[in-house]
């Protein structure tokens, strides 16, 4: 029964699962955001919202809904795989001739229109407006591989179609909106990127302060937006502001030369910096007030959501791709390099960390096959898009600083060398589109959201209107109340502890990765009763336990990267990929239930390195060799 409950009619959505703590005006500001939320989810079919999405379901149903983890490979039309093709070949033209980046560092322009002269720029958009209409479950998996060539271009593939003006203005833009835009978006004479993020709000998104006027036929837009990857002069971007006083996207075409109504802001970045990042100052600039997208339900923030999501899936394309260049790298260093008269890749450390990288290239594959794929089916993928968001970026960074760098030792910190060079890039991404932890917290509050509402929303209004602070079931007053309330409670409670582990319905597949993907089903099914546990132990103080939260959401993640990584390999034909999806198994399960490796696992990996250093890894074939430095 419940043990710490508050005197606070707040809904139980808007309080014990808020973000931030205990104060009413914290509670007002992140009850706008779950508002916002809401919104979003009301865009989607019932049967595509959060609580029927298949991480909701792997812990509430009875069962888990494993065809709904399971992956297929993506049909690309013909006329997509062209445009693929001959963008992957420009960037690895560019690559081998080192001309990718001008005198500034940065992506060259000239790159930008070869790029665009191929339809590279148009990919995700609609045929009707002169892109190519590419499924998502094709773009997410292409721009991994455009990753293993340059990571910067996939990124502004990604930074264009998902979070800039593409996604936008093609899912909520009206026909008079999509035909003035879609059509230079997709031909790359407008390159677009994405303002949210304010000196004064990155993870608040409650404290924006941007606004935009209405002033006849024109918005007057005020403020100052911050770290804006994409940002230059003549670019347009997808700008989060506040007209009155709400949250909204004015799509902004920049001006082509600064003036007193707007200016760039420049500093230095370490991380992304083979592209422009800068500030926006806005001091009066003037939009059309056509610009404005209004989406059927919700606000601005219903629009960031909605292109955010994707961008989590292609951000751990492009981390998939950057762990391939790694890999890459890592495999020529350990055979040139020579310590104690053997090559270092007969050393079971280096074989261990080869093995290691390879478990989690094939965690992000799975996680970008099944995130994509199930947006196309028309699923919201809040959560999922999460976990491979999460995922995708705490393994490049693990992979840059555990693996390669160790691998590659000094040599990692000379100028010139692909781990030194880009170690801020393997790092950033934990960061942008929102910080992994804050979002592990966002996971969970959309794992109990509906249990809590159902089940204890009710009882904490009720004894909040009865006034009893700290419920006691032996006091007969708070027993009478308890009786009434709590009766659907308790029988859902009584329903789990009753209810038969029922085997998962897994699809033919080799033993070892079906052993994997039981475990993470039966784990999967039991976080419903802990979860529950948690609700009922912290009640609405649960928004200040934000670590026992944290810990909860990685552990389902966990179990979600395991099933899918051993559905996913289970389709491919490659023994290597096989292998590597059951060392990642083994290191997730190790992290699970605590467990320290044992011989078997140390064998299986380090001849899973072995073998990898030997006959190569898929997707290692578009990658161009980088230098060894400092030879002897
Ligand atoms: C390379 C790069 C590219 C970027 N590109 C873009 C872009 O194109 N467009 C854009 O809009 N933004 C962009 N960003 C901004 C990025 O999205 C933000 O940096 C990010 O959302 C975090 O915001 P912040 O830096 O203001 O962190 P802050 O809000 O200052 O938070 C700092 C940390 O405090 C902790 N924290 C904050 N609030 C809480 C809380 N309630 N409870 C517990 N912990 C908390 C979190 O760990 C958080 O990471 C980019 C950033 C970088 C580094």
């Amino acid at each position: 029964m419940p043990t710490e409950l508050e005197d606070n009619p707040t809904s139980f959505a808007e309080t014990a699962l808020t973000l931030g703590g205990k104060s009413a005006e914290e509670a007002r500001r992140t009850g706008a955001v779950d508002r916002a939320d809401e919104q979003v989810e009301r865009l989607f079919t019932p049967e595509h919202q959060t609580n029927r999405s298949p991480a909701h379901r792997a812990v509430w149903d009875r069962g888990v809904p494993v065809s709904e983890f399971t992956s297929t490979t993506p049909v690309v039309p013909p006329e997509v795989q062209r445009v693929m093709e001959a963008s992957l070949a420009i960037a690895r033209r560019h690559v081998t001739a080192r001309t990718l980046f001008d005198s500034a560092g940065k992506v060259g322009d000239e790159v930008l229109a070869e790029l665009a002269a191929e339809g590279y720029w148009g990919l995700l958009v609609d045929k009707d407006y002169g892109g190519s209409g590419a499924p998502f479950a094709a773009f997410a998996p292409f721009l991994g591989r455009m990753a293993t060539i340059d990571g910067t271009v996939a990124g502004l593939a990604s930074i264009h179609g998902c979070i800039g003006a593409v996604d936008p203005v093609q899912t909520f833009g009206t026909p008079e909106q999509r035909a003035k835009f879609l059509p230079r978006l997709a031909s790359g004479e407008s390159l677009s990127g994405f303002a949210l993020t304010e000196p004064c709000a990155g993870s608040d998104l409650t404290a924006l302060c941007t606004t935009a006027r209405l002033e006849g036929d024109q918005y007057i837009v005020h403020g100052e937006k911050l770290f804006i990857s994409n940002a230059a002069l003549g670019r347009t971007v997808g700008l989060v502001c506040l007209i009155d006083e709400r949250p909204a996207v004015l799509i902004v075409d920049l001006p082509s030369s600064e003036s007193d109504q707007f200016q760039l802001k420049t500093y230095g970045l370490h991380a992304l910096r083979h592209l422009h990042n800068r500030g926006l100052v806005f001091n009066g600039l003037r939009v059309p007030a056509e610009n404005r997208l209004t989406p059927p339900r919700g606000d601005g923030l219903t629009i960031a959501y909605h292109g955010l999501n994707r961008g989590r899936v292609t951000l751990c394309a492009n981390a998939a791709g950057s762990m391939r260049q790694l890999l890459a790298s890592m495999i020529p260093w350990s055979k040139f390099r020579v310590t104690y008269g053997a090559a270092i890749e007969k050393r079971e450390l280096v074989q261990r960390r080869i093995g290691e990288l390879a478990g989690l290239i094939v965690g992000a594959d799975s996680l970008v096959a099944w995130c994509s794929e199930l947006l196309d089916k028309g699923y919201r993928g809040e959560m999922e898009c999460i976990v491979a968001k999460i995922f995708g970026s705490e393994a490049l960074k693990h992979a840059a600083i555990e693996l390669a760098m160790k691998t590659h030792g000094g040599r990692s910190f000379l100028h010139g060398h692909p781990v030194g060079d880009n170690l801020h890039d393997f790092l950033a991404p934990c960061i942008y589109e929102g910080e992994g932890e804050m979002l592990s917290m966002s996971f969970f509050k959309s794992l109990v959201k509906q249990h809590g509402q159902t089940y204890f929303e009710p009882i904490g209004k009720t004894l909040a209107a009865a006034g009893i602070k700290n419920p006691n079931p032996l006091n007969p007053r708070h027993a009478l109340v308890l009786a009434r309330v709590a009766r659907p409670y308790l029988r859902w409670q009584i329903a789990e502890r009753l209810r038969w582990r029922t085997a998962p319905e897994l699809p033919a597949m080799p033993a070892p990765l079906r052993r994997r993907a039981e475990f993470a089903c039966d784990e999967l099914q039991r976080m419903s009763r802990e979860i529950d546990g948690t609700l009922r132990k912290f009640q609405l103080k649960l928004a200040d336990r934000q670590c026992r939260m944290t810990e909860l959401s990685r552990r389902c993640q966990d179990l979600i990267v395991m099933l899918c990584s051993s559905l996913y390999a289970a389709r491919q034909s490659s023994e290597v990929v096989h292998h590597a999806a059951e060392v990642l198994g083994d290191s997730l399960r190790h992290r699970l239930a605590n467990e320290r490796p044992d011989n078997k696992f140390y064998r299986r990996v380090t001849q899973l390195g072995e073998a990898i250093a030997e006959g190569g890894f898929p997707g290692l074939e578009e990658i161009v060799p980088s230098e060894i430095l400092m030879r002897y």
